[in-house]
């Protein structure tokens, strides 16, 4: 086999190992079938197994409610970005939008195509640093619901908790963090992710929604754009992305082995604990670009004393096996994506490499 380098890509991400395997495997034909993932009905015996499995492997997983429903849908986290107003916000047309980050103003520029958007809180003048306080929230208490980023793939900012918002119903883009610990899915409305960040390949969205709001979805709607069209056809109203969902399958399967997500949080924390406390105790020559409070597990954003010396590290990184680590344009500097499937040994062997950078350019 080939060897594979350290890949801290914010997404398309690293996937784990076994279930790379695995699925290369059974890639020419599923074992008991003859046939290839790749070839198989949607509506097929064989693939209806693999997609109750999978619900029932992330229902597991999550601890989802039983009057949640569990879709798998096309278009990435964007159309998300649309589906989640022209579903929920009527009829009263209006809803809160908590600004974290830019998926976060992509999110609010859909959102006001359909109604009155209240920016409920925002930290863009402090470029994206921190996420804001509960008491810095102007919540309506009339809003359809209230919209947050709960991780800032570009920003390295994380929610550590839930923002409250009393029984407006939270909706929440999830897209770099699901799957990263356990959350109470009673709290959240809506919840959704693209999977090619912590779950899978691009090309498939988890969409975890409390079944009563499903009730908010128009007939006028286009049949596509209806959550309803789509939890009443167990998200098979059009071919679904078979393989995106086995594959997330596998990673479920690969995350209960590891011992759930209690035992994957422990680890993440791990993981980031360690470059955390590289810059934390590097005198000041790594710069974190959230503050403390604020901090990602799984995108973390850092910025050394000069672009110059940016340019280097990443070039010698890349060098040594180290891919991805050229930070977003708005922030600048460097960013390491350590999701689930990251291995700690890449997060020590990266830290090592910083100090020794460190050791001869500080
Ligand atoms: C990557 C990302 C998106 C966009 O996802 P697509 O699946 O490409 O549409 C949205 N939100 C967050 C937080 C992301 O990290």
């Amino acid at each position: 086999m080939q060897k594979r380098i350290y890949n801290f890509s914010a997404g398309p991400a690293v996937l784990p190992e076994e279930v790379l395997s695995e699925a290369q495997a059974n890639l020419f034909s599923l074992p008991g079938v003859g046939m290839s993932i790749l070839e198989i009905s949607h509506r097929s015996k064989v693939y209806d197994e693999i997609h109750q499995n999978v619900k029932k492997d992330l229902r597991e997983l999550l601890d989802v409610p039983e009057n949640y429903e569990i879709l798998f849908l096309h278009g990435g986290a964007s159309l998300q970005f649309s589906m989640v107003p022209l579903n929920l916000m009527p009829p009263v047309n209006k809803a809160d939008y908590i600004i974290t980050g830019a998926w976060s103003k992509k999110a609010l520029k859909e959102a006001k195509r359909v109604g009155a958007i209240n920016i409920a809180g925002s930290t863009e003048a402090e470029n994206f640093n921190r996420i804001p306080a509960q008491a810095e929230l102007k919540l309506d208490p009339e809003a359809a619901y209230v919209h947050f980023t709960s991780n800032n793939t570009i920003y390295g900012t994380q929610w550590q908790t839930e923002p409250e918002v009393g029984s407006v119903p939270l909706v929440c883009d999830s897209s770099s963090d699901m799957l990263h610990k356990k959350i109470d899915i009673s709290k959240y409305g809506i919840i959704y992710a693209g999977a090619q960040k912590n779950m899978g390949p691009a090309g498939v969205t988890l969409v975890i929604i409390r079944k009563d709001l499903l009730g908010r979805s128009s007939d006028s709607l286009h049949s596509m754009l209806s959550y309803k069209i789509h939890a009443d056809n167990d998200s098979l109203y059009n071919t679904c992305n078979v393989f995106g969902i086995y594959i997330i399958g596998l990673v479920a399967k690969w995350l209960k082995k590891l011992g759930g997500l209690d035992a994957m949080y422990k680890l993440n924390q791990e993981k980031a604990k360690i470059l955390y406390d590289c810059f934390d105790n590097g005198g000041g020559f790594f710069k974190g670009h959230a503050l403390p409070d604020s901090r990602s597990l799984m995108n973390v954003t850092f910025r050394l004393p000069s672009e110059e010396l940016e340019k280097k590290l990443i070039s010698e990184a890349t060098k040594a096996g180290f891919d991805g680590l050229k930070g977003h344009r708005s922030v600048g500097g460097l960013r390491a994506s350590i999701y689930n499937a990251f291995p700690k040994q890449g997060v020590i062997d990266l830290v090592s490499l910083l100090n020794d950078f460190k050791a001869k350019n500080g």
